[in-house]
């Protein structure tokens, strides 16, 4: 039995959408920094909630507006279906089979 070769552009897909999802994971990193750096500096510099109010509050937008462009991009270039907490590894698609290399 021959296991049936990838389409390439599904694959190529695959590729663009993965590089896609490491930009959108690594920009969710500055809003968290910030979130967790300006709960300490706040106490230590006396900086009012006047401040950290609105910056929490954007950074918590941030954060999920990363979550949100992440659901929308990562998934199956076949069948369109979200690929799943997984990230590294993905070879195939669990629901439709089809393969990323
Ligand atoms: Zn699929």
């Amino acid at each position: 039995m021959t296991v049936p070769s990838p389409d390439r552009r599904v694959v190529a897909e695959f590729q663009k959408r993965r590089t896609r999802q490491i930009f959108i994971s690594l920009s969710a990193l500055v809003p968290l920094a910030l979130m967790i750096g300006m709960g300490g500096l706040a106490e230590a510099k006396g900086i009012s909630a006047n401040v950290t109010v609105p910056v929490m509050i954007l950074c918590f937008a941030a954060i999920i507006a990363v979550l949100v462009l992440s659901f929308i991009n990562w998934r199956c270039p076949a069948c369109n279906r979200y690929l799943g907490k997984r990230f590294f590894g993905v070879r195939f698609c669990d629901k439709c089979g089809a393969r990323f290399e």
